[in-house]
């Protein structure tokens, strides 16, 4: 058994300790924010909530098995695709429905949706038996020839999307999935495409009263473990040797001992500050930044007639739009929209009769100050490109809120604001990020800019990989396997 400290309390750093102190570890989680939950944060204005961050669920299992228990609301549209030439999309949760939607959309396509559902099911088994069940290079169980081609190795993202669909309006569907990692369809590995497998075989879901509802209960669960946690606490370097870390000091210049550290902060941050190692800084800069987001917090008056939970809006040229944020490093000309409303599926989102609208666009992971353009005017290009996409708002606005890269790496230590640390960019990318064992004994990384990656599903994977991994290093019985 060990006596560990968590540095960072969101979700991956929370199912860590949690996972650790249920295995007999004694933890401290020591967080710099006031609340517990890193990311998945809320703000709130006049009666209205936002998401800053998560606004769908998927595999809420790996939350209901560590005893979450939070009020599950299951999408049966997870999210309506409007694309430039007028069209629209419905993502029904149920395959069947989905393949006929497909199918209405662009005539003898439905065939292939069901094609491409099928291959994205067999990427997701394979990756649950080998990518998501342990540590980078070495799966619980030793992988199948057959799982090296189920993820389609040496393929491109948009190179899979090309192989299934004819329909350029298809491929740029399947090809969003690449910013669920912050990176682009023309450099993600193709096995990002697994997650429709995912959001249509074990659904979407929103939390009544918020996402964020997740963090209050996953905190509850660390008190009643017995984790000490302390927030408003920050963490100033992690102490070691050449060979093997001895404890933390804090910003207060309190040095507290401990035979582990998880770190749950930024990849960037551990290698840059906590515990400087230029080499390991330098290959971070050399796999570039994922994206980052801008958000837009709308507070709207009155009701829009069918809007569903989720919908986004497509940019005219995604090609040119990806360019934009990962060559040129500018906010995209004309930008894809994601825009959420819980106050379809939940009243106390909103006042009466008003909407809460959150517009998400991805953007690079740089200073707003370093744009062309100065933010209030990105924010109005947003504005007037959804008008002119039927989403129009003039006259019906209370407040619109921005939140941008600066935002995300001030509150949360983002290394220059990427949401998922290093992007997932080139063939062998999902193997070149940090793993979760770091370079002296009895140093560990878990959260979005380690493996297996960023989404709440994935950090809460990282959880269980680390805390198995102190188990073998130390004795403890966190290990238990459960499903991923
Ligand atoms: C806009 C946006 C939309 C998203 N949408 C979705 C979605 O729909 N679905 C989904 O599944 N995921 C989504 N995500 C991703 C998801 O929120 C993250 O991947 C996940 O929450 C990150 O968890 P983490 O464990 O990496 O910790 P983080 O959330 O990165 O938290 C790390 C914590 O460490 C703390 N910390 C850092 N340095 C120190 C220090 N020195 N001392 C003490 N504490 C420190 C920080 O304050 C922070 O609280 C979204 C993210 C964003 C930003």
């Amino acid at each position: 058994m060990a006596e560990v400290i968590v540095v960072g309390g969101g979700v991956g750093g929370m199912v860590a300790a949690l996972r650790l102190a249920r295995g007999g570890h004694g933890v401290r989680l020591y967080e710099r924010l006031p609340r517990l939950g890193g990311k998945l944060a809320e703000y709130e204005r006049d009666g209205f909530a936002f998401s800053l961050g998560p606004s769908l669920l998927t595999m809420p299992h790996l939350f209901r098995e560590l005893g979450a228990d939070v009020p599950l609301v299951e999408l049966d549209e997870l999210c309506r695709y409007h694309f430039a030439d007028g069209s629209r999309l419905r993502a029904f949760r149920s395959p069947g429905l989905m393949e006929k939607e497909v199918e209405s959309l662009s005539p003898g396509q439905g065939a292939a949706w069901r094609s491409f559902y099928g291959w994205a099911e067999e990427c997701l088994a394979a990756s649950r038996r080998t990518f998501f069940a342990g540590p980078l290079g070495r799966p619980p169980e030793r992988p199948r020839l057959g799982d090296l081609f189920a993820v389609a190795p040496g393929r491109t993202l948009d190179g899979l999307a090309r192989r299934f669909f004819d329909d350029p309006r298809l491929r740029q569907y399947v090809d969003r999935y690449a910013t669920y990692a912050g990176s682009s369809p023309y450099r993600a590995p193709a096995a990002l495409g697994c997650v429709p497998a995912i959001e249509h075989g074990d659904g979407g879901w929103y939390v009544a009263g918020g996402l964020p509802r997740i963090a209050d209960a996953l905190a509850r669960l660390l008190t009643g473990a017995g984790v000490e946690v302390r927030t408003g606490t920050e963490v100033a370097e992690v102490t070691a040797d050449r060979s093997a870390v001895s404890g933390v000091v804090l910003a207060s210049g309190e040095r507290v001992r401990a035979d582990a550290v998880v770190v749950n902060a930024d990849a960037a941050a551990l290698y840059g500050w906590l515990l400087p190692d230029r080499r390991r800084l330098r290959r971070l800069a050399g796999l570039g930044l994922s994206s980052s987001a801008l958000l837009l917090l709308a507070g709207v008056e009155g009701r829009t007639e069918g809007l569903p939970h989720h919908s986004v809006v497509f940019s005219a040229d995604y090609r040119r739009e990806f360019d934009d944020i990962f060559r040129r490093r500018v906010p995209p000309e004309d930008p894809t929209v994601y825009i959420g409303c819980s106050a379809v599926d939940d009243p106390t989102q909103a006042p009466d009769g008003a909407e809460n609208w959150v517009m998400l666009v991805n953007v690079p992971a740089r200073d707003p100050g370093r744009w062309p353009m100065s933010r209030e005017s990105y924010r109005d290009l947003v504005l007037e490109r959804l008008a002119k996409r039927g989403h129009d708002l003039s006259g019906r606005l209370r407040f619109v809120e921005m939140f941008t890269p600066a935002d995300l790496r001030d509150r949360y230590g983002a290394w220059g604001g990427a949401i998922y640390g290093t992007a997932y960019q080139g063939r062998f990318a999902p193997f070149r990020r940090p793993g979760n064992r770091g370079p002296r004994r009895g140093l560990y990384l878990v959260g979005g800019s380690a493996h297996p990656g960023g989404g709440l599903p994935l950090v809460a994977m990282g959880g269980r990989i680390v805390a198995s991994l102190v188990d073998e290093d130390f004795g403890g019985a966190s290990r238990e396997r459960a499903e991923t």
